[in-house]
């Protein structure tokens, strides 16, 4: 082997590549020149890479490594004790130890899992209570709308919402006894603001009553796989903060989750922090729920399994059948139930059932009879003497007469019910929280659980599991837009501040106008976190809408943030304009090449000090290097532009290495330079199918603490070297067959095709520069094809302790695309993955259920680990992820389908468009002495981990303007670091000079050494902001409805959140 050289022929070099470039990308040999054209030492260079030049020695230690990035430190900070740290840190507990009464996972364990149908013989020979045991029945209308799916939120809003409110509310003032519920504030808005006042005051008199009830009282009602804890108290907030605003009779007391597929105890620990007394779920397994059935174990109090003291335990009642429709909520038999739909009388979308008799005197008798039977089966099934039968389904009574169909026909059946005292029953029109103050007082019998409810399925082998990926673009834009809304709040809450204590003249329409900005950001967002809407399970047309909302909503937070920054920074241009933009929804980030000298301002809005690379674009044949304001030097590379894949020939890429404050906006400077003495080039290669041997050595990546191979052929990853401990990862690509897979449901159809074999010659370019080394590997599949970008860091500090793989997928073919990673660790049949991006949940590998019931979702994180070793990829979007065999690790990365799964949507999924997904691979050393043998646990991320994801989830936010004679400051700290294992979840903009600071305790494992760098000083809240201004603090509920918010505490325990409203004054 020799060593790889510069080559001094560079004419001859630079054919060769014009050709093998030309070959893979289509780009003209000019293009090309053009890029070479810039010089030896202060550009990029190209080298052929030719097969007896095999090896790849990893770059060496450029001289300018030595330098440190002179970024002033606007805060003196010292670090925290190691020890400090460490003590922090949550031992794994068995999951026992929390003493919960039922583990989901033990019942899941226990199980028999047979391929049946529940949809027939729900519970048979069930036997109803007996009449010696007194039964009270609520029946509770209710209308589940969703805000799109088949049609667009609006569209469903015109043709159906308005006129079900509308009925609901005129019924409800004509009959005394009735009561409803309701559930979606994103369409109770719109009815609302078309309301006169009259209708305005009545429906607040019939909240005081007791006889409207809003359930749950969010923006929408949430899928509860996919989505992220920053979305989903969003979207809590949106509705709470609305309804407490314009209608603040309907404080939200009961959880209402009928449909999302699949449930979270995350959801629990939410509705908690609302100040929600109990709440009601719907959607579980169909084995496991017959369990809790057939136990009378369906109302149990929620407990979350890192909590062993039951703080957070909640009431929950899981509906007993499999839908939420009226035709199975009555009991066990939707025959018998079908002929109490009433509705179908005069609602010509249902078929009426051939039994369906308007009740009269002369069979009152027999139809009261026969339906209390059901109503005492289905309380068999409970254990409270109660039952709640929801009477409704989706965007049921939009006409007129369906309510009265429902009224007229039961309320003679009520009646006899209750004047047959031998009957020993009370039936009565009711809401969720009727039920539940009912049943409250017997605390006895409800046991605790603990655990969550995924896979879901309905039937047969019918896992939910698609849908953790459908749609995977959408999914990626919906993490931009919070990214970008999060850091949008944190800005404009601190301009705010700022500009109320200096009480500057301010333009009053303007700051309205960006109010409501802000307002449609996070409404949109919240709209999206709706169960067809993250999920990809609505229409195409449908699916578009929410795409363009996404867009607008990310283009309004871009302008927003740049308006703070110019602000905060005394900036008197207004030619502020981010580094990455989007033309439309559709496309792609990309760079804005930047055409001369500039300065580029850096904003963090991670509360610690954070080290990482920074990227821009310039034109290729521009000199330019960054330094820092004050002109010192800032280590950086050189290479070429190629992203996603693609070569751009006219650009090339700086990047550049940055330290940035906590909570801060930093400028450098992008200046022409004749005497290159600060930049490293990066050096390119290119792979080509005949150009290398097959006996050709692996591509190596990065450099003394991390070192990944592949191999040179087919550009798979091998190996993963961290200090000096190997991690064999043998990374496969795959599609699963998946003829019979839709939106909602993953059903392969048999083993998957392999994508990359050793047989396989991708298309490998190889970039290595002092800064960072990667990897472009371009796999085609039939139509389709592949990116895989693999990157890794050569700097200390968390930010180059995991290879970044990005996976650019354009799939035009059926079929489920992973990545497998098949690696040593012998992890048994365990794999770790988190709810919501909080808790952690154990899942072992189950062979009694097929491939898709062992899939489960990754909305940010999973791992799999041994005593010595984790793996763990965080993902900046969710994905499905498996680890079928030991020590393998399978995310989903895209699928597509010709195939409608049977459950409403009526179609495949073939929209898909070009879509990146990003990966960190983590590996960790976990200590032998720590670590616990396998079994049930709870385990949480590493400190390092946890970083690691605020930072792939919330980069840097780079932007650019013109160099003017203003000098912008190098550095203005916004806020002092929060301590290291807290995370700042948000500062969501309340009004004025008030804010609301919504924090996040980390659990983190101490099975992983706590060894890396951690700037923070104990500084109380209130000197959080670094302005000169004063602060005021007052603990503050997440809902406004509740003045007492037990999740406020000073000291603030690992897995909690806490929320405080900051006022900043003079
Ligand atoms: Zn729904």
């Amino acid at each position: 082997m020799s060593k790889l050289r510069r080559t001094t022929g560079l004419g001859v070099l630079i054919i060769l590549v014009v050709l093998a470039l030309y070959r893979h990308y289509g780009y003209t040999p000019a293009d090309l020149v053009d890029t070479e054209e810039s010089g030896e030492d202060d550009s990029v260079s190209v080298h052929f890479y030719e097969e007896e030049k095999v090896e790849i020695v990893a770059h060496s230690n450029s001289k300018q490594e030595e330098s440190t990035s002179s970024q002033e430190e606007s805060t003196t900070t010292v670090p925290l004790p190691q020890d400090t740290l460490k003590n922090r840190c949550s031992h794994s507990k068995g999951i026992h130890d929390n003493g919960a009464d039922l583990q989901v996972s033990d019942l899941v364990e226990s199980l028999e899992f047979r391929s049946e149908n529940p949809e027939t013989g729900h519970y048979p020979g069930l036997k109803p209570l007996p009449t010696s045991e007194e039964l009270t029945v609520f029946l509770v209308p209710h209308s589940h709308c969703d805000p799109g799916w088949l049609l667009q939120y609006e569209e469903y809003y015109e043709q159906n919402v308005r006129h079900i409110l509308t009925n609901f509310y005129q019924f409800a003032m004509q009959h005394d006894d009735f009561k409803y519920i309701y559930a979606e504030v994103s369409f109770f808005k719109l009815w609302w603001e078309e309301q006169k006042e009259k209708v305005r005051e009545d429906m607040g008199r019939l909240a005081r009553e007791g006889r409207f009830e809003f359930v749950q009282g969010g923006w929408v009602q949430n899928d509860e796989a996919n989505t992220h804890y920053f979305a989903i108290l969003n979207q809590m907030l949106d509705g709470h903060q609305w309804l407490n605003t314009n209608f603040p009779d309907a404080k939200p007391r009961a959880g209402w989750a009928i449909d999302p597929f699949g449930l979270s105890p995350f959801m629990a620990q939410v509705n908690k922090l609302f100040g929600l007394d109990a709440m009601h779920i719907q959607r579980v397994h169909y084995t496991v729920k017959k369990h809790l059935a057939e136990s009378r174990q369906l109302e149990f109090k929620w407990r979350q399994s890192w909590d062993s003291s039951g703080e957070t335990d909640i009431l929950t009642e899981l509906g007993a059948f499999s839908g939420y429709n009226s035709q199975s909520t009555c009991g066990p038999e939707p025959d018998v139930c079908y002929q109490y739909h009433f509705a179908a009388f005069t609602n010509p979308k249902f078929r009426p059932h051939r039994l369906l008799h308007k009740t009269s005197p002369l069979n009152l008798k027999e139809r009261s009879l026969k339906i209390l039977d059901q109503w005492r089966k289905k309380a068999a099934l409970h254990s409270a003497n109660a039952v709640f039968i929801e009477l409704g389904f989706d965007f049921s009574y939009v006409i007129k007469g369906d309510l009265d169909s429902v009224y007229d026909n039961y309320k003679p059946l009520m009646e006899y019910i209750n004047n047959s005292t031998e009957l020993n029953t009370q039936v009565k029109w009711g809401t969720v929280s009727d039920y539940f103050d009912h049943i409250k007082n017997k605390p006895d019998k409800f046991p605790t659980l603990s655990g969550d409810f995924f896979t879901y399925a309905d039937r047969f082998d019918h896992y939910w599991s698609g849908y953790f990926t459908t749609r995977p673009f959408n999914k990626n834009l919906d993490r931009v837009l919070e990214s970008s809304l999060r850091r949008t709040e944190i800005l404009f809450s601190l301009q705010r501040a700022r500009e109320d204590v200096k009480k500057k003249k301010e333009d009053v329409k303007k700051k309205k106008e960006d109010v409501e900005k802000l307002t449609r950001a996070r409404n949109t967002l919240s709209l999206f976190q709706h169960h067809d809407g993250i999920t990809g399970t609505a229409k195409p047309r449908v699916v578009d809408d929410y795409g363009s909302r996404l867009f607008k909503a990310y283009k309004a937070c871009d302008e927003l943030s740049a308006a703070a920054i110019r602000h905060i920074m005394a900036d008197s241009g207004t030619d502020l304009n981010p580094i990455r933009i989007r033309a439309a929804f559709k496309e792609l980030e990309k760079f804005r090449v930047l055409e001369k000298e500039v300065e580029l301002v850096v904003v963090s809005t991670i509360p610690r000090r954070t080290a990482a690379a920074q990227v821009i674009a310039v034109q290729a044949h521009l000199n330019l290097e960054v330094v820092g304001n004050r002109g010192e030097v800032i280590p950086q590379q050189v290479e070429p532009d190629i992203e996603y894949g693609k070569l751009n020939p006219k650009s090339k890429l700086i990047t550049f290495w940055t330290e940035l404050p906590s909570v801060s906006i930093n400028t450098f400077r992008l200046k022409n330079t004749e005497q290159v003495k600060t930049k490293t080039t990066a050096k390119m290669y290119t792979f080509g199918e005949k150009s290398v041997s097959p006996t050709c050595q692996d591509i190596v990546l990065g450099q003394n603490k991390l070192v990944i191979k592949l191999d040179c052929k087919s550009g798979r990853l091998k190996t993963i070297e961290k200090r000096g401990k190997t991690v064999d990862v043998n990374q496969e690509v795959i599609m699963y067959p998946s003829a019979l897979s839709g939106a909602y449901l993953f059903l392969p159809t048999g083993d998957p095709t392999q994508l990359l074999t050793d047989s396989t010659r991708a298309d490998i370019v190889l970039v290595k520069g002092s800064l960072r080394d990667r990897a472009m590997v371009t796999l085609k599949y039939q139509e389709s094809t592949i990116v895989l970008t693999y990157t890794v860091y050569h700097h200390q500090g968390s930010e180059s302790e995991y290879l970044d793989l990005e996976i650019m997928s354009d799939l035009k073919n059926n079929g489920d695309l992973a990545i497998r990673l098949k690696t040593d660790i012998k992890s048994g049949d365990s794999i770790y993955t988190d709810l919501n991006g909080h808790t952690i949940q154990h899942h072992k590998y189950k062979s009694k259920l097929k491939t898709q019931g062992n899939f489960f979702p990754m909305p940010s994180t999973a791992f799999i680990q041994d005593s010595s070793t984790r793996l763990s990829l965080l993902g900046s979007e969710p994905h499905g992820v498996a680890s079928l065999s030991e020590g393998w690790i399978e995310v989903i990365i895209d699928r597509r389908s010709k195939h409608d799964d049977g459950r409403g949507l009526g179609e495949g999924i073939q929209d898909n468009i070009p879509t990146p997904a990003h990966l960190r691979i983590l590996v960790e050393a976990r200590s032998e002495t720590q670590a616990r043998g396998e079994g049930y646990r709870v385990e949480n991320p590493s400190i390092v981990s946890h970083w690691t994801l605020q930072t792939l989830l919330h980069p840097a936010f780079l932007l650019s303007r013109p160099l003017s004679k203003q000098t912008l400051p190098a550095s203005v700290q916004l806020m002092k670091p929060l301590p290291c294992d807290e995370e700042l979840v948000n500062l969501r903009y309340v009004d004025n000079q008030t804010c609301q600071l919504i924090r996040r305790k980390l659990g983190f494992t101490c099975d992983i050494d706590v060894s890396n760098n951690c700037d923070y000083q104990d500084t109380a809240i209130e000197e959080l902001f670094t302005n000169d201004v004063t602060v005021t603090l007052e603990d503050h509920p997440f809902s406004p409805f509740h003045h007492k918010n037990d999740s406020n505490k000073s000291d603030l325990k690992a897995m909690e959140f806490s929320s405080e409203y900051v006022t900043f004054r003079n």
